[in-house]
């Protein structure tokens, strides 16, 4: 029997093939030969601003990147001091194999992956779940106790009841465009306004279960791990995860996925029109991104603007703004007049997950050693209802330092850890996992310094990701179709919105990718320039394929 195709990252709101057209023969399209050489400001040096100024230089832009943190964005791989390789991932971590488009780029750098440790997986090689103060060992799912698959098969069920899985998956399979938004628009009309909450609660799969397979479901959920701090959000941020396979086949980056963005910046095309050949970002950049935007506004001329940080402005053909949209409103004085105030209602009715992580690095992966009494794994990857909720652990090799994602947590088990300092946070995980692991001295391994982050506590975030909340769909539209420009006023055109809040699927780099790409598309029509007739872009299918239209 053939191979059936992968699922990918396509669609459903806009099923457009980001992978294909990147990798066409005939490029992305051109911009006239007179635009060549403009200036396009680019807001955030995440891996969206990067993606943009990268496909824009291959046109024969000019980009000119803002940054007020740091390069590479949420893709932030901290290096343990005195080591030069041993990191912990602060922001994205797992990277499912559908993200096409974030591949093309991790493959055109040579970045190197490997199996993400997730629950219940060969490459974590044994998982314990601990609940309620009963824990259990595992290997698969099958060495769990019948309950757990009782509420795994639940939620598959209820996937096949509530939103025809299998078809709308083999339709991605298949990218079966019209099938999928057949499947899919009605899908946008019923669960806009439902919680993931409200889909298991209505759902007869869990209606004929008790509520302590909700409860488990919510503590341990299945793929990545628990599910509950989801629960209030929009169910079709959820069925976008599950139907595109984010939380399967996972895979993390050896020596940090930060590598990714860095590289970007640094890496010279081997095509390009306009510039010369071994021309990069960081080299039209003078080596660094300038500081942090502080005002954006359209002059007299009607020519777009940007003030940095310290006063400077410089007048650009075209704006990209890729950092979170709440930043819009708070950090950066952008003139209202930019946006219309629908659009102004979306960006700021954003809502944000909040994450919190803390890592340590140990002198070994002791947790392989195996028990004397069990012969089990000394400790497992674990998921628990105390306030670590999930430990990754990731083996570096025998007798090299390895790390421990001591706690990864979010919304209110992130809170928790928000006020408290680094050696706190440690105390409390240790104190945690000393609960389920009696006979294990973690404390006992840790070298080098810990390292934490709350992504809500950086002003330059603001929130970890997106998470839409019901009755969002329209909000998240009215962001993610602004590169279609030509209905707009003039007063409106020119500046473009990129990345993870303007996304269907926030919290996934993918989602960052594919709008960085639609705003390139958006240049490039705003300059005059157009895709090459054999390689339409999203621009030119979205009239067709566009997410389908609720109305106000
Ligand atoms: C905790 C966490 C876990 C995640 N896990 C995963 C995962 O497992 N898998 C996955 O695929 N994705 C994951 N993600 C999502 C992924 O990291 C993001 O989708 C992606 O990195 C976002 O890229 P971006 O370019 O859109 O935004 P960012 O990376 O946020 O880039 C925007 C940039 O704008 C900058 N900026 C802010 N204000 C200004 C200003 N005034 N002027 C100039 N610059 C400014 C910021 O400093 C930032 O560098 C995770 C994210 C977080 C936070």
């Amino acid at each position: 029997m053939p191979a059936l195709p992968p699922v990918t990252l396509f669609g459903p709101d806009f099923p457009f093939a980001y992978d294909d057209w990147l990798r066409h023969p005939a490029g992305l399209g051109q911009i006239p030969a007179r635009q060549h050489g403009q200036r396009v400001a680019i807001i955030g040096a995440g891996i969206a601003g990067l993606v943009c100024g990268f496909e824009l230089m291959k046109l024969g832009l000019q980009p000119v990147f803002y940054e007020s943190g740091q390069l590479g964005g949420r893709l932030r791989s901290q290096v343990f001091e005195g080591t030069e390789d041993v990191v912990a991932e602060l922001g994205g971590m797992r990277f499912p194999e559908s993200s096409r488009a974030f591949y093309h780029y991790a493959d055109l750098l040579g970045a190197r992956s490997r199996p993400f440790p997730n629950p219940l997986t060969q490459a974590a090689g044994s998982t314990v779940i601990d609940l309620e103060g009963e824990t259990f060992y595992a290997e698969t799912l099958q060495d769990l106790p019948p309950i757990f698959r009782e509420v795994a098969g639940a939620y598959q069920d209820a996937l096949e009841e509530g939103a025809g899985f299998s078809a709308l998956k083999q339709a991605i399979r298949q990218r079966d465009r019209d099938t999928l938004k057949a499947l899919w628009n009605p899908l946008v009309r019923d669960w806009d306004e439902g919680t993931f909450y409200d889909f298991i609660t209505s759902s007869r799969a869990f209606k004929r279960l008790s509520f302590r397979h909700r409860e488990i479901f919510g503590q341990v959920g299945f793929g990545t791990g628990g599910w509950d701090s989801d629960f209030p959000s929009s169910m079709l941020e959820i069925l976008r995860v599950n139907v595109t396979e984010c939380d399967d086949n996972q895979r993390f980056f050896v020596g940090g996925v930060e590598q990714i963005p860095r590289r970007l910046w640094r890496h010279a095309p081997g095509r390009l029109v306009h510039w010369p050949q071994g021309t990069h970002l960081a080299g039209l950049n003078q080596g660094a991104p300038r500081p942090g935007a502080s005002a954006i506004f359209r002059d007299p001329q009607g020519q777009l603007n940007v003030t940095d940080q310290w006063g400077r402005t410089d007048r650009f053909a075209a704006v990209i703004a890729t950092c979170q949209s709440w930043l819009l409103s708070t950090a950066i004085q952008t003139q209202e007049s930019l946006f219309s105030q629908k659009l102004w209602m979306a960006l700021d009715r954003t809502r944000y997950m909040q994450s919190s992580k803390t890592f340590v690095m140990v002198d070994r992966p002791f947790w392989k050693d195996k028990h004397p009494q069990t012969g089990h794994d000394l400790m497992s990857m674990t998921l628990t209802d105390r306030l670590t909720r999930g430990t990754y652990l990731f083996d570096n090799g025998p007798d090299r330092p390895s790390v421990m994602c001591l706690t990864y947590s979010w919304m209110s088990d992130a809170l928790k850890m928000l006020p408290l300092p680094l050696n706190q946070r440690v105390r409390l995980a240790l104190d945690a996992l000393k609960k389920i692991y009696p006979d294990v001295d973690i404390a006992s391994h840790i070298i080098g310094d810990p390292i934490t982050v709350s992504w809500e506590s950086d002003p330059n975030f603001l929130g970890a990701f997106k998470g839409a909340l019901p009755g969002h769909y329209r909000y998240n539209h009215r962001m993610y179709g602004h590169f279609m420009q030509e209905a707009l006023p003039a007063q409106e055109r020119g500046i473009f919105l990129a990345g993870d809040d303007i996304s269907w699927t926030p919290a996934w780099v993918e989602g960052a990718v594919q709008t960085g790409l639609n705003a390139v598309w958006g240049v490039m029509h705003h300059l005059g320039g157009h895709c090459h007739a054999d390689n339409p872009g999203p621009g030119d299918e979205y009239p067709r394929y566009g997410p389908v239209a609720l109305g106000d």
